[in-house]
């Protein structure tokens, strides 16, 4: 349903908390928050059925870090829980994912890794493009989610944080909005820029079939087969 991401050098858990807050007005049954920092090659997570605010009861009082992903879920495939709530991880807790849309060969995808001895831990249709990109041999982050949605199909707006690559955010569109928001040596995705226009005004939004790569100081967007696309960010007119 709603995603926000950001990196950059501000302490990144209230700013994902405020952003979700933005989003409320669209409806979902829960929510969850990723974070990590450069120096810590650990993600850090939090998740709760129920409101923005249930969510913020559970963070702890230490949950420092200057990347992170957060999403408010409107489930689609498994019932609100703590579990299915977004981002999904995978057993090593290298790879976080954010998804809105559905997934459609979620069930068929599922059958073939479960048969190659990966555990699920939730019921849902995203946490497969979590475990394709884990599993995958390529060496870059983006080619590895490229590689994982060559096989998926249905419709995505992701965001995806992975431990080994600390400095970057990978995003992607088919068929669920996804805007960047460029700020000063920070960056902002949203799914709505509702959730981004109180910190830039400078948006880029993503096109079907369109990636992006954020790093805090810069930002480049490509197709999903690795053409790079030309980006020029809009200024947007808001009434607050
Ligand atoms: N299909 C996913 C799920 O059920 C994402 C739903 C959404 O867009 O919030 O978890």
């Amino acid at each position: 349903c709603g995603i926000v991401g950001y990196i950059g050098r501000r302490d990144v858990a209230p700013l994902l908390l405020e952003g979700l807050q933005r989003l409320e007005y669209r409806g979902y049954d829960s929510a969850g928050v990723v974070i990590n920092s450069p120096k810590a090659a650990a993600l850090k997570m939090v998740k709760a059925k129920g409101r923005v605010r249930d969510l913020e009861a559970r963070v702890p009082k230490r949950f420092a870090g200057t990347t992170g992903i957060a999403h408010t879920r409107w489930a689609t495939h498994g019932a609100p829980s703590d579990i299915n709530s977004h981002p999904h991880l995978d057993a090593d807790n290298k790879v976080a994912v954010v998804h809105n849309g559905i997934v459609d060969n979620a069930a068929e995808l599922r059958a073939k890794l479960e048969s190659d001895g990966i555990v699920f831990l939730s019921e849902t249709d995203t946490e497969v493009i979590t475990h394709l990109i884990a599993r995958s041999q390529a060496t870059t982050l983006e080619e590895k989610v490229r590689e994982a949605l060559k096989v998926i199909e249905g419709t995505y707006g992701i965001a995806v944080m992975h431990a080994d690559f600390p400095d970057r955010i990978v995003v992607a569109r088919n068929g669920s909005p996804v805007v960047l928001g460029i700020g000063d040596k920070e960056m902002f995705v949203a799914s709505d820029i509702a959730a981004l226009v109180t910190h830039t005004r400078q948006i880029v939004t993503l096109d079907d079939g369109e990636m992006a790569t954020l790093k805090a100081d810069d930002f480049r967007t490509y197709t999903t087969t690795g053409a790079t696309t030309t980006a020029t960010p809009e200024t947007v007119e808001w009434e607050a």
